[in-house]
C-alpha cells in the first residue's frame, strides 16, 4: 500500500529504529538526523516517517505531510541556528541527481558559504 513501510528501505530502518541515527527531532510524521557524511556544518535530513521514493510523489499523496517536512527543515535551521545565516533545503530526485536513497528527505545545509549555482 502506498506509504507503507519497504523491507529494503535503509530509511524505513531509521525510522523503526532497526538502523540508529542520530536523531534531532522528530514529530509524530517525521524525523529529522544528522547526515552520516555531512556536507556542511550542519547537515540534517528531515524525512517523512511514511515511504515515498521522492518528495514530489509524497507532496502528491500526501501534501499535509510533505508541508510538515518543509515546516520540519525550518525548525532545524532555527535550532542550529543557521536561520538568519542562510540555509539549503535539497530534495535530489532521481538517480541522475544524485538520490542514493529512494525515501523522500530534505538536506537542511548550512553553516558555510553555499554556491549557486549548486554542481
Ligand atoms: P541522497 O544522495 O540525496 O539520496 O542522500 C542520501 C543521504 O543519506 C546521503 O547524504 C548520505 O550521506 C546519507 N546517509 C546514508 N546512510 C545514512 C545513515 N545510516 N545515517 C544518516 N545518513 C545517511
Ligand atoms: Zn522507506
Amino acid at each position: 500500500m502506498a506509504g507503507e513501510p519497504q523491507a529494503d528501505c535503509l530509511f524505513c530502518k531509521i525510522v523503526s529504529g532497526e538502523v540508529p541515527a542520530t536523531v534531532v527531532r522528530e514529530t509524530p510524521t517525521t524525523l529529522a538526523f544528522r547526515d552520516i557524511n555531512p556536507q556542511a556544518p550542519t547537515h540534517v535530513l528531515v524525512i517523512p516517517k511514511v515511504h515515498y521514493p521522492d518528495a514530489a510523489t509524497l507532496a502528491g499523496a500526501e501534501p499535509g505531510v510533505a508541508a510538515d517536512l518543509l515546516r520540519e527543515a525550518a525548525e532545524v535551521a532555527a535550532m542550529d541556528k543557521i536561520d538568519a545565516s542562510g540555509f539549503r533545503i535539497v530534495f535530489n530526485t532521481g538517480a541522475g541527481a544524485g538520490q542514493t536513497v529512494f525515501h523522500t528527505h530534505a538536506h537542511v545545509l548550512g553553516g558555510r558559504g553555499l554556491q549557486w549555482p549548486p554542481g
